[in-house]
Order: structure tokens, then C-alpha cells, then sequence
């Protein structure tokens, strides 16, 4: 019988259009905490006064700007991390011709880094800055702080990273294209979230393709159904499926 990467292999084989569905556990073997995995950063910023999820709402930045982007330089400057295998395995996919569609949960840009074409962003993405109040891109090298935490571009413009926090709606488009996506593809690869914030992880529903697959480190809810379910460190095997079946 065909071990796990000789199963997911065939699956990608057969299958023309295929979608990744990323978290934060795509991104751990980057260095990146996730949030939820002892030592992630709920850990680290709760049992302060404020719980992880708080301290990354709208609200939080709303009330204390200062503290939110304490907070944010401290956990949430990815721009020393690299792309590691795991987001290199569908940047390389898509060069074999198959139609490769990356819809991340994350804001660190490492799909980007790593060379995908096609990314739907369903919580923004952190290396990007943009106005308050209409939403205009803002120049995130020319931000500066005042004494009360407030940001502003050189034009005097009060403005925020381009992240969808907590108590915020995520982008129609980016709903629309994620659904669409996922609903015509043949190969759904869930990898690295634990499928607990809405309404990112609803999304995976609109998969009627023959092929689901699930990458995590740890057991997760399995509200979809999948044809393989692999507890693993994503990064990891998918260096080894590359490796294996897919490197010339
Ligand atoms: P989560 O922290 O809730 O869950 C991460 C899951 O990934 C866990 O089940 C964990 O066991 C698993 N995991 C960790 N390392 C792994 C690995 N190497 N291979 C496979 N699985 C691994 O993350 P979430 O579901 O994405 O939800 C958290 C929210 O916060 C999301 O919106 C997320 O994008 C955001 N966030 C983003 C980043 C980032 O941009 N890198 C980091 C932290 C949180």
C-alpha cells in the first residue's frame, strides 16, 4: 500500500487545480510562533491584563495604541523571517503547470517571499500599512510613532497595518475570491491552522473536490471530511514529497 507522501503525491498528480488553505503552523518552521501551540503567542501576551486575543483587536488599538503596537513590534515584526519548504512547495507546484492557489490565513508574507503567484490574503498582511479611516496604502518604511502610539505617514495621515484584527470584517473580495477558489479546485491542502477562528475556517466548506488533505502538527477539529489526514511538520514533509516525486 502507498505510504502518506506516495498518496498525497498522487493526489497532486491527479489533480489539476489545486488550493493550499495556510495558518500560522506553516510558518513555525520559519521561526514565526503560531498562536496556539504551548509557547505560542497567546501564551506570551495573556496573563497579563489583557488576553492574546484582546490585545489584537480593533478595539485594543482603538483605546491603546501605544500598547497595541508594543505589543505588535514585539510579536508581530516578521521581516527577518524566511519562506521555508512548506510555502516553497507551491511556489515550485505551480511551475510544473498545475493552477496553485494559496489562501492564507497568515500576515507574514512568506507566501509571497517564497514566490507564489496566486494569493488570496484573508487577514491582510502585515508588511503593508494603510489609513484609518479609508483604507488608502500607506508607505510603511515613512510611519512614525507619537508619544501616545498614534502612527502617521509623512502626509500627517493616522494609520495601521493592513491586518484584519479581531472585531474587524474580512475584505468581501477576498471572501469571494477565497470561496471561488476553493470551490473549483480538485485538491484542497489544509495546513497548519487549528481551524478555530471564523470566519477564515469556514471556508474549507466550499471544497467539493475529490481530494482533501489535512497537514497539522497536532489533531484538529475535522469538520471536513478528508481522503488524508497526516500529523506532521508541514514544512518537513513536504520537502520530503518534492524531494521524493517531484524534483527533476
Ligand atoms: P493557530 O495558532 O490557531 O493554529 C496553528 C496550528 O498549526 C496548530 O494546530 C499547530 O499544531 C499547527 N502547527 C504548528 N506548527 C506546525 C507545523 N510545522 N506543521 C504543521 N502544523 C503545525 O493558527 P491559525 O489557525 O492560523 O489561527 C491563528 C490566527 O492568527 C490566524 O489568523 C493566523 O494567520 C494568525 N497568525 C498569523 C501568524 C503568521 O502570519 N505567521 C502567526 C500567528 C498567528
Amino acid at each position: 500500500s502507498m505510504n502518506d507522501k506516495e498518496r498525497f503525491a498522487d493526489m497532486i498528480r491527479k489533480s489539476k487545480r489545486i488550493v493550499a488553505f495556510t495558518g500560522a503552523g506553516i510558518s513555525t518552521e520559519s521561526g514565526i510562533p503560531d498562536f496556539r501551540s504551548a509557547g505560542g503567542l497567546f501564551d506570551r501576551l495573556s496573563g497579563r491584563h489583557f488576553t492574546g486575543e484582546e490585545t489584537l483587536s480593533i478595539g485594543f488599538l482603538e483605546t491603546y495604541p501605544e500598547l497595541f503596537f508594543r505589543n505588535y513590534a514585539a510579536h508581530f515584526d516578521f521581516s527577518q523571517a524566511l519562506p521555508n519548504a512548506g510555502h516553497r512547495f507551491f511556489a515550485d507546484l505551480e511551475q510544473t503547470g498545475k493552477e496553485v492557489t494559496v489562501v492564507t490565513q497568515n500576515i507574514d508574507n512568506l507566501h509571497q517571499s517564497a514566490g507564489s503567484s496566486a494569493i488570496i490574503e484573508l487577514h491582510g498582511n502585515g508588511t503593508r500599512w494603510r489609513t484609518f479611516d479609508t483604507a488608502e496604502p500607506a508607505d510603511a518604511t515613512a510611519v512614525r510613532m507619537d508619544a501616545e502610539g498614534i502612527h502617521r505617514d509623512p502626509q500627517g495621515r493616522k494609520v495601521r497595518p493592513d491586518i484584519v484584527l479581531y472585531g474587524e470584517m474580512l475584505n468581501e473580495e477576498a471572501m469571494e475570491r477565497a470561496a471561488a477558489a476553493i470551490g473549483a479546485a480538485d485538491m484542497l491542502v489544509v495546513i497548519g491552522t487549528s481551524l478555530a477562528v471564523y470566519p477564515a475556517a469556514s471556508f474549507i466548506h466550499y471544497f467539493k473536490g475529490p481530494y482533501a488533505v489535512l497537514l497539522n502538527r497536532t489533531p484538529v477539529p475535522q469538520s471536513l471530511t478528508f481522503q488524508l489526514a497526516v500529523q506532521t511538520d508541514a514544512g518537513a514533509f513536504l520537502a520530503e514529497v518534492w524531494q521524493e516525486f517531484f524534483e527533476k
